[in-house]
């Protein structure tokens, strides 16, 4: 996401509550954990506190708006940074080997982004670099703040992500002033080196990285820690409980990158651009979104019966809000 401010005044403002943020993490995924949001209250069993390790203390804890799941995999950590709603939910991940740690996208607040970085912090390894999944606003506005915190790190992404944001990036931070102020980047942070496609080890770890084009943006990273048998898929696979955000009319072909990812064998745990990881079977579920959008697409006229009806196909599902402003971008591009 996104280009455009459509829609989100209608975005809670709230941090998560704690009711939702138990709720998300007793849905994780193992062998994700959650890290409370607050120092108020009881730990519940099933949640884990990031004092378990010298040097990690949490100090940014108690006023913690977003919420941090930390999946263990053997030597190698996960940590997702997942922002509240106003932030769009959106993820940063952040790897944690041996002696570094690798930061996937940037957050879409500054607020957050801050967060992520403080949470770096005290994992006590330096940010060796920082990865920039695809073009879209609320996974880079924040890489402003993490390159202030983390000067030494050098920014990644395809080839391509950089020339997008040098061209657009400026009118995008501009259209979300209004609405957030100054949450939002005042200036873009485009990455500076190109990610190589293909396997390569940072750290220690082994990452394949594949280029996906024409899917919910033109141009989308993928990373497989095939050790760790993780896909970290981003904006190319949703929640099964939540809407899939269908910015641009590239239906079919979104459905054959699912099905090639579909395809992948063993890759049981997937972290996702917006909420927490989840099950492979989510590309499955994505799937019969994407088919479904781009029946209703072609059916309707405008975006107001696109969003209706994709709302009305899938009542079940959170954040409609996000259908909305799918719509309003779907619909403006020339058809
Ligand atoms: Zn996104």
């Amino acid at each position: 996401m996104l280009s455009s401010n459509s829609g989100f005044q209608r975005f809670s403002q709230a941090a998560l509550s704690r009711s939702r943020f138990l709720r998300l993490a007793a849905g994780a995924l193992l062998p994700f954990v959650g890290l409370r949001l607050s120092a108020a209250g009881a730990p519940k069993p099933e949640l884990a506190q990031n004092t378990g390790a010298p040097g990690t203390k949490d100090a940014a804890a108690p006023g913690r708006m977003g919420a941090i799941l930390v999946g263990q995999f053997g030597p190698v950590k996960i940590h997702s940074y997942l922002s509240p709603a106003d932030g769009l939910q959106v993820n940063t991940q952040m790897i944690e080997g041996p002696n570094a740690v690798v930061i996937f996208d940037g957050q879409l607040l500054l607020t957050y982004a801050d967060e992520v970085a403080s949470y770096v912090q005290t994992l006590g390894k330096p940010v060796d670099r920082i990865i920039l999944s695809h073009a879209h606003t609320d996974h880079w506005s924040g890489l402003q703040v993490l390159t202030e915190r983390f000067p030494d790190a050098r920014v990644f992404a395809l080839d391509g992500i950089a020339d997008q944001l040098h061209a657009r990036g400026q009118a995008r931070l501009d259209s979300f002033r209004p609405i957030y102020g100054d949450r939002i980047a005042t200036k873009v942070t485009a990455p500076t080196e190109i990610i190589a496609e293909g396997v390569q080890r940072i750290d220690g770890i082994t990452y394949d990285f594949r280029r996906f084009v024409d899917a919910e943006s033109d141009l989308q990273l993928a990373a497989l820690l095939p050790e760790q048998k993780v896909l970290m898929a981003f904006d190319l696979v949703f929640s099964p409980n939540e809407h899939a955000f269908t910015l641009v009319d590239h239906f079919d072909h979104w459905v054959i990158i699912l099905e090639s990812l579909k395809a992948l064998q063993g890759y049981d745990t997937i972290t996702i651009g917006h909420d927490t990881p989840v099950h492979r079977s989510a590309i499955d579920s994505t799937m019969t979104y994407v088919k479904r959008a781009k029946a209703i697409h072609a059916a309707s006229a405008d975006a107001k019966t696109y969003s209706e009806s994709l709302k009305a196909a899938f009542p079940d599902l959170q954040h409609a809000e996000w259908v909305d402003l799918s719509a309003k971008l779907l619909y403006a591009a020339p058809r």
